[in-house]
């Protein structure tokens, strides 16, 4: 038996998959080199085919918001799949799911479940298309919303990082009814737009805060030109608070997305708005939209079993975490005399190499793109600490990463800050 390499599987995976990976960014394309393949994962740790182990930072993008393989999520799977897969008829946990998600967030009285997080964000904009009979959208520069036609327009995440503008294969039709505005500067907005689409907290860009008051002022200005506002917190659902950016702002939007930790890392996503917004969708209303695996019973175990445990105590300690590993990560950096910046908003931490905090995407590229993320980033591989390969994505620390861990990953980090100060 040929032992298995990261290198061997590379070369294998690049002859059936286009850069052999299945989502762009994991191609290790932004920051050089062979991505690892992953063997398994537990808790904080995940380790490749070689044997090597890694303190992760990636945790799946943030689905893995609990650590990986954490047994009560491993058990409700299990559990779920003995009893068949997919049926095509309703189930009792998809109304548990559908409570659980609004009896969280302030305003949010029903949802529909679908199976990502592209799959919320397009549904649901063409809920608010369907809601206000407009057609024009807006977004906001380096705010990632998934891969649909319409919001592929100056994405964050790996369609920054792969230097695409836009996308080919985007009919210029697709995107002539949405808007690019600067993020942090309230857009003029008019009766013709259905909806503004946002990150709350854009954590796609790194991590780019709304700046004080923006919130509401942008709340202020969709309400009076009957505009839609439409938090896509795939990421800060459920992972800033028990209700997520709603709870933690104050704001509240006409209409939500959610995905990533609501899914318990098997695939899902939802959208959700009051009552009477969500009447329009079909079979109760006539905007259409469906899904054969929408719903799935594991996932719907999966992800109720994730948001049974992240209770008032776990959104502190994945805060007092999150404080623990800024504030460690910038007094490394600070001791070994290397310009960074880390912003942390709850459990998000964010890192760039820059003098100072990025307040739009025009600034996080400058930040982003300077060449030191990615010798940061191999430093930290090589010493068994894995961030996301690109500069644009945040710190997912969870409730499986231990203060002994966090105090490693630091203590790391100042020795490879050490070592790019004096190579530089
Ligand atoms: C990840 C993400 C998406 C897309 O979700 P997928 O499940 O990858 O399709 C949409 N919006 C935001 C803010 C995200 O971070």
């Amino acid at each position: 038996m040929t032992e298995l390499t990261n290198e061997l599987l590379f070369d294998r995976a690049r002859r059936v998959l286009p850069g052999g990976v299945n989502s762009p960014v994991r191609s290790f394309r932004s920051v050089g080199g062979t991505p690892y393949f992953v063997s398994h994962g537990e808790g904080a740790h995940v380790w490749d085919v070689e044997g090597r182990r890694y303190i992760d930072y990636v945790m799946s993008y943030g689905p893995a918001i609990l650590g990986h393989a954490n047994p009560a999520v491993v058990d409700a799977i299990a559990a779920a799949a003995g009893d068949g897969t997919s049926y095509g008829a309703p189930t009792l946990r998809e109304i548990e799911m559908a409570e659980e998600l609004c009896d969280r967030v302030p305003g949010l009285e029903m949802v529909r479940l679908v199976s990502s997080g592209t799959e919320a964000t397009m549904s649901a904009i063409r809920l608010a298309r369907g809601v206000t009979g407009r057609d024009r959208i807006l977004k906001f520069a380096g705010h990632y919303h998934g891969h649909a036609d319409a919001l592929l327009a100056a994405g964050g995440s790996g369609v920054a990082n792969q230097g695409l503008s836009g996308c080919d294969g985007v009919p210029a039709g697709a995107v002539a009814d949405t808007i690019v505005a600067p993020w942090n500067v309230i857009p003029e907005l008019d009766d013709s737009i259905a909806v503004v689409v946002l990150e709350p907290v854009p954590a796609n860009m790194g991590l780019v805060p709304p700046r004080q008051g923006f919130l509401q002022e942008l709340r202020d200005a969709c309400t009076r030109h009957g505009v839609l506002l439409m938090f896509d917190e795939v990421i800060t659902g459920f992972r800033l608070t028990r209700g997520g950016a709603t709870e933690w702002s104050g704001i509240t939007p006409d209409i939500w997305c959610f995905g990533k930790v609501i899914g318990g890392g098997l695939p899902v996503g939802a959208y959700g708005a009051s009552r009477e917004i969500m009447s329009f969708v079909a079979p109760l209303g006539g905007v259409y939209q469906a899904g054969t695996l929408s719903g799935n019973p594991l996932a719907m175990a999966a992800g109720l079993a994730q948001l049974r445990r992240l209770t008032d105590g776990a959104y502190e300690q994945l805060e007092a975490t999150a404080t623990l590993l800024a504030d460690g990560l910038r007094s490394a950096f600070a001791g070994a005399g290397l310009a960074a910046v880390v912003p942390r908003v709850g459990p998000l931490v964010g890192l760039f190499f820059a003098d100072r905090q990025p307040l739009d995407f025009d600034e996080a590229q400058a930040a982003a793109d300077n060449g030191v993320y990615p010798q940061f980033f191999h430093g930290m591989l090589d010493r068994g600490v894995a961030l996301a390969p690109g500069a644009y994505e945040v710190l997912f620390p969870s409730l499986a990463h231990t203060d002994a861990l966090i105090d490693t990953t630091v203590e790391i980090a100042a020795e490879v800050a050490a070592e790019l100060v004096a190579g530089a």
